[in-house]
């Protein structure tokens, strides 16, 4: 036997699956299909572009199979993909060769029912099958590959890794359940009924393969004659999912419940999404493209390793669902896919960044997801969850895609000196309520809405009843509000570094009170030295002594610091 010792990390996640994470069992099966799925995508990507592949998988059909033994306690899980051989089993199941494993640790809450939820998430699926399993085999053999290879653990320390025989290319995956957990999953019912939940829309044929008792119809004869009806065991298989892949049917046909099944298939979400986006465009391009918004961002967004969340497939076939740049940055929270009619199958990464096909379904993705969004704002209520998941990456948007910029600011929100407590403004409505001559947005940007709001440099305004933003997330609102440049010809302009509007200026006033100031401006000049670059009097304030401005230059210098500063 060969005894392979499982990296830190992974014990310490196999440790948590099989103690903590009690909630939520059931989706070991979601994960362990997925995987088939996945591993079924690849070998018909493969054989269709791999000249080495293609005739012995000519006739090849891509399919998943279950089946479960109550006596023996045991689930085994199957597909006929594109297979392990021995160093993607030790790399993928064992070791911590991808970088989810280790931000999934990281992560965790406590909360079993969220923590269950990032399962999928940081892409740990393969390890969920612990929360049920006292051991697990999975048996092997890559496509194109002479040898199998088998893989046991019980979840603890290490694994053994041995070669063995499997006649064709695919995986293997023996579960022996936890005593305690058998009589839940070995069950035609149970399994049924999550694989319709999860999995429904799985683009291949989920099979359930099961021994049935059934016993023997009597003739009337028979039956008068008091005979006893003979029972048999008959292996049994069901398809037990719809095995189509759903965005291909008419929008009409389907329903909200199955887009929301799909969406939970694709995206190891549990919870509906708040939005699907159903597009189908024919003409001189033809795709199909379907996005989802999720409830609640997904716990990567703000990870520089984020994993994308749009698959690319083309005529129905799988290619990719690691190529960030399906849509820009700012949408990272879009789930979905894009199946375009046009690309050839073995296009490249390379390729499909200069591809005029896929630019053009960019484009067009990216206005129809944004202008379903300012659909979603007419509803005041649902909207306002959407800006308190997602106003982040959209002001991200601001300066990322200069295109859609004014499509962008439609949809942005800001607390304001004239918005009630937990509400927000939209810039529109902001513009309406101003003085038509204003043509400005005023803004102040800080860490605290309490401070901004005593700010005294608001005073003028108030003054003068003009509303100013109340930026107060500073992080990001410091370095994007100065690159917004204008909303419908109206600047916005930071009150800490403009001249406050419609200020009464007495050149003769001005001058007499500079005068019979002139000394304190001095002594105070003096203390404050190098601190500050001048004193001034100002007629910006009414009821505050003193405040401290800063002038555009300085704003901008900041900012460009700030800038350089993220880009590392
Ligand atoms: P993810 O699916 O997000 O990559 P998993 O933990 O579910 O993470 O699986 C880890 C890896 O193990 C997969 O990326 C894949 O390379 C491999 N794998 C798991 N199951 C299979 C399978 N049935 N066939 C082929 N490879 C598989
Ligand atoms: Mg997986």
């Amino acid at each position: 036997m060969a005894k392979h010792q499982f990296q830190t990390e992974v014990g310490q996640l196999l440790h948590l699956m099989t103690h903590s994470l009690y909630s939520n069992k059931e989706i070991f099966i979601r994960e362990l299909v997925s995987n088939a799925s996945d591993a079924i995508d690849k070998l018909n990507y493969l054989r269709l572009t791999d000249e080495n592949l293609k005739d012995a998988y000519a006739t090849w059909k891509g399919e998943v199979n279950i089946s479960f033994d109550e006596a023996d306690k045991s689930l085994t899980i199957s597909d006929n993909g594109i297979g392990m051989n021995d160093e993607d089993l030790i790399a993928s199941i064992g070791t911590i060769a991808k970088s989810g494993t280790k931000s999934f640790v990281e992560a965790l809450t406590g909360d079993a029912k969220k923590d269950s939820n990032l399962i999928g998430q940081f892409g740990v699926g393969f390890y969920s099958v612990f929360m049920v399993a006292d051991n697990i085999d999975v048996i092997s053999k890559k496509a194109g590959s002479e040898t199998a290879y088998k893989w046991s653990s019980n979840g603890t320390g290490e694994f053994d890794l041995v070669p063995c025989t499997k006649e064709s290319s695919g995986t293997v995956i023996y579960i022996k359940l936890k005593d305690e957990e058998a009589s839940e999953f070995a069950s035609k019912y149970r399994i049924k009924n999550i694989v319709e939940k999860y999995s429904n829309h799985i683009a291949y044929p989920i099979f359930l393969n099961y021994k049935e008792e059934v016993t023997e119809t009597l003739s009337e004869d028979d039956k008068k004659a008091g005979k006893e009806a003979a029972k048999s065991i008959e292996d049994k298989r069901e398809k037990i999912n719809e095995a189509t892949a759903l965005w291909m049917q008419a929008k009409a046909k389907l329903k909200e419940q199955e887009y929301n099944d799909f969406y939970k298939s694709i995206s190891h979400d549990s919870t509906d999404p708040m939005l699907s986006i159903h597009t189908k465009v024919e003409g001189v391009s033809e795709y199909t493209t379907l996005f989802y918004i999720p409830k609640t961002a997904p716990m990567d967004m703000y990870r520089a390793d984020f994993q994308p969340g749009v698959k690319l497939y083309v005529k129905r076939v799988f290619i990719t669902d690691s190529e960030k740049e399906l849509l820009p940055t700012y949408l990272r929270f879009v789930r979905g896919i894009i199946d375009s009619e046009d690309l050839p199958l073995n296009v490249s990464r390379e390729i499909l960044q200069e591809n005029r096909v896929m630019a053009n379904i960019k484009q067009s993705s990216v206005k129809k997801i944004l202008s379903e969004i300012k659909k979603l704002s007419k509803d005041e209520e649902k909207y306002a969850e959407f800006i308190a998941q997602y106003i982040r990456p959209l002001k991200e948007g601001v300066y990322q895609d200069y295109t859609n910029k004014d499509a962008i600011l439609e949809l942005l929100r800001y607390k304001s000196t004239k918005t009630e407590a937990g509400k927000m403004t939209s810039l529109e409505a902001y513009k309406d309520r101003a003085d038509s001559e204003q043509k400005a947005i005023y803004y102040i940007v800080g860490e605290n809405e309490k401070v901004l709001k005593s700010s005294p440099l608001l005073e003028s305004y108030k003054k003068n009843e003009i509303e100013v933003l109340i930026l107060d997330d500073k992080e990001i609102d410091e370095i994007i509000t100065p690159t917004m440049g204008a909303f419908k010809e109206w600047e916005f302009k930071d009150i800490t570094a403009c001249e406050p509007p419609k200020v009464e200026q007495n050149e003769e006033e001005k001058k007499e009170v500079e005068e019979k100031f002139k000394s304190i401006v001095e002594k105070i000049k003096d203390k404050l030295g190098d601190a500050v670059k001048e004193v001034k009097i100002t007629t910006r304030l009414s009821e505050s002594p003193s405040c401290v401005t800063k002038d555009a230059g300085d704003a901008q210098m900041a900012q460009m610091m700030q800038m350089m500063r993220a880009m590392g």
